[in-house]
């Protein structure tokens, strides 16, 4: 047994971004500023997105969408309920209805046929989730959009570094990025909002920052204007300084992360071939990149003779730290309460949300450390 606990994630910090974020704290200016700004061009010029808002989540950047499009009563919004809570949360608090889409049961990604029976004329926004670091397939999600004119936004809080037919998610459309310490790459909290509408744009950056007319920080005055007025009420949900140039740094180092969270993916997936109870999810056939963002697979309960959480149990008796990703949405005590028709109509959703685990994954994890989890794993099914 491993003496170490190996936890399921964690943040890769190097020396250099402590320092350059010791440089900001030095500065004088630690909140939204220069760093702020040269965040956005870095990270829309890395995915191709024409325009990109810093937030303090991407939780903030879903609330300002709904807002920014006026959705509330009577308006529904469809989203996997195979999702962080969080979006689901946003829907409800702004009075809208969530209307969940079932999952492909070995992705975890709505698709378009599982998006187009919840099509209604009060469909205001698809938000499609791309799942784990894999894309979700967004063509024929987009023509189906488009035929219906509903908006689309994704929800790419998985998907820093993914390629969907050799762009990455960001490239096209709407899409919320997560910078939370468990994502691909990670600013303390933070998140990220690119679109190719620049009056969307605008207005994210308008109710970001109390609605003022202006951001946080202007380049020309150097600071903020202080003759700035509300035009419309707005929320406060801006990047500091010292959070977004610690992003910078991670942005650099990304595709190292990828490339070496693939390696340690790719050596579970052969070493855990031969685990009969044990089903990774799979890889969709489309053209992508996957960015490994978790490393996720279902017990065969039946098979094991045991339920997930007694197998996370186990698993964590022997140093192996695991998550859920995620229990579905519905499932959770306030959607069971108030949403209990949706109960037992998501099948491939409830299926997973009872045997998903996701396994450590993280750029630091050594070879040893996936043979650990999988010696692991062998011993916890043979009790
Ligand atoms: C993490 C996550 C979010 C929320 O991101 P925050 O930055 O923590 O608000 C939303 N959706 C999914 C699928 C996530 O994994």
């Amino acid at each position: 047994m491993r003496n170490s606990f190996l936890p399921f994630s964690k943040p890769s910090i190097s020396e250099e971004e402590i320092e350059a974020v010791a440089r900001v704290l030095r500065s004088g200016w630690i909140t939204t500023g220069p760093k702020s700004a040269e965040f956005e061009e870095t990270f829309s010029r890395y995915c191709g997105a024409p325009g990109a808002v810093a937030l303090c989540s991407a939780t903030a950047g879903m609330h300002l969408l709904l807002e920014a499009l006026g959705i509330g009563p009577g308006d529904e919004v469809i989203t996997p309920s195979m999702t962080w809570v969080s979006t689901v949360n946003m829907i409800v608090l702004r009075g809208a209805t969530p209307v969940f889409a079932d999952v492909d049961r070995d992705t975890l990604m709505a698709g378009a046929e599982q998006i187009k029976p919840c099509i209604t004329e009060r469909t205001r926004l698809i938000v499609p989730v791309h799942f784990a670091g894999a894309a979700a397939d967004m063509d024929p999600i987009r023509r189906l959009a488009a035929e219906h004119a509903v908006m689309l936004a994704e929800d790419a809080a998985h998907a820093a570094g993914t390629e969907y037919k050799k762009k990455k998610i960001g490239a096209v459309g709407t899409t919320i990025f997560s910078f939370h310490p468990i994502k691909n790459i990670t600013t303390g909290e933070g998140g990220m909002f690119c679109a190719d509408d620049p009056e969307l744009l605008a207005a994210i950056r308008r109710l970001k920052f109390h609605g003022l007319g202006v951001d946080a920080y202007d380049r020309n005055s150097q600071g903020r204007s202080p003759q700035a007025e509300v035009l419309a009420p707005g929320f406060k949900y801006n990047l500091t300084d010292m959070a977004a140039v610690l992003g910078l740094g991670q942005l650099a180092r990304l595709d190292d992360f990828i490339a070496r969270r693939t390696a340690l993916a790719t050596h579970y997936r052969e070493l855990l071939a031969e685990v009969d109870e044990i089903m990774p999810l799979s890889v969709p056939a489309y053209e992508m990149r996957h960015a490994w963002h978790l490393f996720i697979v279902r017990l065969d309960t039946d098979r094991a003779g045991m339920s997930r959480n007694s197998f996370m149990e186990e698993l964590k008796k022997r140093n192996i730290g695991t998550g859920i990703h995620f229990l579905a949405a519905h499932t959770q005590k306030y959607y069971r309460d108030t949403l209990s028709h949706v109960l037992g109509t998501l099948p491939n959703t409830e299926w997973n949300s009872a045997r998903i685990c996701s396994l450590p994954l993280f750029p630091a994890m050594s070879m040893e450390d996936v043979e650990d989890v999988v010696k692991a794993i062998k011993e916890v099914l043979a009790k």
